[in-house]
């Protein structure tokens, strides 16, 4: 009897082994084994039985049988997950088997990772509020879906439309059935509230687990086992957590599909939201895929009818939406270098009400770049193509990409002659400022710098208590957060993400702005929304202030059908990367070649072509990207190039990743 084995290495195929007869009863697909290699012994895992080769007598035994470890449902995600994202299966392997299994070498270093592990406000009552009219009718369709799962559902509710209580009902059916369920949120320091209110469905202690990658490796295994064992009746996880085994699971939510920290783009580059899909379709359970603003990949596929769209339209107990108001910051020329006056007197108002407030600014930091009033010279990061950050305290000019720092030397390194100038300004200016010009105000900031994975639920908490007035944060600050006194939303320069060289730039922008307003006025009081821009007139923000989600959707779906980009055609990346620049231009030139021979006619090629921000941790970064319509039929294909690629004209000091539908494009 011969056997396909998957090994935990970054290799694209399977190695056949025999089984000794005394073995034959117990190698079963999904079992692991222990197989040599080499002169060395491994461990893997069956993929299945596979029928005599010719020349078997080379083909060596394996040691033993261990024990099971993947079912037939887990080993098609396997194979499947490692076609689609022309990964090796290895690397799959290791995301579906628990963790610990195959990490030996980085044990060692898990006392490091240990981080204080946030856990859920209880991360409150579980009585749920009665649903309105609106909220009944999507949870009765979302149970018809869950006795007889046909198509997904997609959840598009306004931002504090109650999506969530019905979340909770859908989860509160399945538990009283005996299955499981699955939600995935995308970062659980930020839900703290989502992952409270999943916690208390819970009757016994262990029926509500959370899995993110602050637990250290043994947590994170008991994750796995209770999931395993159905002993977990609910985990709230991130996107890891989409490959957790889960025998009686019957309900996947994707809380906030659109957020962009479901797709991974490292190793292997899968996308969360979409795995979750293909589980439902593949393992006879429910999807609900939730957001206020979808992406475009899921407005489509509910037009294409492979997914039914249920709105909430309104929020509950009649909490209007906030007033949101542009402010063209062209008209007003002397004003503060931050500030428009109106956000000034919405600001002072509402602390004279004692209401909350949050202002956005999607920069960390105090000075995104500083720069010689005298030569000009603007400093760079000496590893990667871009201008260091000034950070205040301590005083220290950053580099964003590769996250070194020097301490600040205020004299110009190029001609010494005068003072370098801060421009612009970060999350640390902007507190800085606010706590100068409202000395009595309670001012907190939220980004990367003061939230770790335990300091960001530190800061919610504040909030929530209202020990903070005026919160100042990144996209940290735009996530589920629900509090009742936050009335004012500014968001400070709303323009700066229009511009990247990236395709979904606008969807992002509005998706942002979006985000940011619906966190004002979900309680009784109104609340009120400042978009401070240059460019007042761009449909980003015009959908945002009408709320018009749909209108402006609509016609970004245009612009994507008209150029070609997702979700008409799909995108193939292929990143290449190494320290030679010149090795890494040859080498993309000869990959895009080989694969733009290939093509069918209704396929392109982009490239190759120096990624926007081309040298990080001084490797020089290329990519290729292929169009195609038809992916299907690609993708044995470009296996094949990529494959024969790799294995004779990849040098080895260049290091090539390939990107199945990438959402990071710079
Ligand atoms: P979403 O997930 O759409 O942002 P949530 O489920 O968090 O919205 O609901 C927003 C707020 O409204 C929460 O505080 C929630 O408890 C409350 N809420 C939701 N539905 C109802 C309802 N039917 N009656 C009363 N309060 C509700
Ligand atoms: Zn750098």
């Amino acid at each position: 009897m011969l056997i396909e084995v998957v090994l935990p290495l970054a290799m694209r195929h399977t190695l056949t082994y025999r089984v000794p007869s005394h073995l034959a009863g117990e190698a079963r697909p999904g079992c692991l084994v222990r197989v040599p290699l080499g002169r060395k012994h491994a461990v893997g895992c069956i993929l299945r039985e596979t029928p005599h080769a010719e020349k078997s007598l080379k083909i060596k035994e394996i040691d033993a049988v261990l024990r099971p470890l993947l079912s037939q449902k887990e080993l098609k995600l396997l194979e499947w997950a490692a076609a689609y994202y022309l990964t090796p299966i290895g690397e799959v392997l290791r995301h579906l088997a628990p963790p610990d299994l195959f990490e030996t070498r980085a044990k060692a270093r898990e006392t490091k990772a240990r981080k204080k592990v946030p856990h859920a406000a209880s991360f409150d009552t579980p009585t749920l509020p009665s649903l309105n009219a609106e909220q009944e009718a999507a949870l009765r369709t979302v149970l018809e879906g869950l006795a007889r799962p046909v198509r997904p559902f997609l959840l598009h509710g306004i931002t504090g439309s109650g999506k969530t209580e019905v979340y909770l009902r859908a989860a509160q059916s399945v538990l009283e059935t005996g299955g499981q369920v699955l939600v995935l949120v995308p970062e659980i320091g930020l839900t703290p509230q989502v992952v409270g209110r999943f916690r208390a469905l819970g009757k016994n202690p262990g029926d509500v687990a959370v899995s993110h990658s602050g637990l250290t490796r043994s947590q994170r295994y008991e994750v796995w086992k209770g999931a395993r064992e159905g002993r977990h009746r609910i985990v709230v996880a991130t996107r890891s957590g989409v490959f957790l085994p889960m025998p009686r699971l019957r309900l996947i939510v994707v809380d906030e599909e659109h957020d962009s920290s479901y797709k991974q783009e490292e190793r292997f580059c899968y996308h969360a939201r979409d795995l979750a899909l293909w589980r439902a379709a593949h393992e006879n359970l429910l999807a609900i895929l939730g957001s206020a603003t979808p992406s475009l990949e899921a407005l489509q596929r509910c037009a294409q009818g492979k997914m039914t769209c249920l709105r909430l339209a309104a929020r509950p107990l009649g909490a209007k939406l906030p007033e949101v108001r542009i402010v063209d910051l062209r008209r007003e020329k002397d004003r503060h270098p931050v500030f428009s006056s109106e956000l000034l007197q919405e600001l002072e108002a509402a602390l004279k009400r004692k209401e909350q407030a949050l202002l956005f600014v999607n920069r960390r930091g105090y000075a995104p770049f500083v720069m010689c009033p005298e030569c000009g010279r603007v400093p760079e990061c000496g590893r990667c193509d871009i201008s260091l950050t000034f950070h205040k305290n301590p005083a220290r000019l950053e580099c964003h990409y590769c996250e070194s720092s020097r301490p600040y030397d205020p004299v110009c390194p190029a001609c010494g002659k005068a003072t370098l100038s801060l421009r612009g300004f970060g999350t640390e200016k902007v507190a800085s400022e606010v706590q100068r010009l409202f000395p009595g105000a309670r001012v907190a900031r939220m980004d990367r710098d003061t939230a770790g994975a335990a300091g960001g639920l530190d800061i919610l908490e504040k909030m929530k208590r209202r020990e903070i007035d005026v919160l100042v944060g990144t996209q940290m600050i735009t996530k589920g957060h629900d509090y009742p006194h936050l009335t004012l939303a500014g968001i400070l320069d709303a323009d700066v993400g229009l511009h990247l060289p990236d395709f979904r730039a606008a969807e992002r922008t509005y998706q942002i702005l979006t985000q940011v307003a619906g966190r004002a006025g979900r309680a009784e009081r109104p609340g009120t929304v400042l978009i401070q821009t240059y460019q007042p007139q761009h449909e980003s923000l015009i959908a945002a202030v009408s709320y018009d989600g749909l209108e402006f959707c609509r016609t970004e779906l245009g612009h994507r059908r008209e150029a070609g980009y997702p979700p008409f055609l799909r995108l193939v990346e292929i990143r290449l990367s190494g320290s030679n620049a010149g090795t890494v231009r040859k080498t993309s030139e000869a990959l895009a070649l080989r694969a733009g021979r290939a093509l069918k006619t209704d396929e392109s090629l982009l490239g190759p072509a120096p990624r926007p921000v081309e040298t990080v941790r001084g490797k020089s970064r290329w990519r290729v990207l292929v169009k195609t319509a038809q992916y299907a039929r690609l993708q044995p294909k470009l296996a094949a190039i990529l494959d024969d690629f790799a294995e004779n004209d990849l040098p080895s000091t260049v290091k090539m990743l390939v990107n199945v539908d990438p959402v990071d494009m710079m």
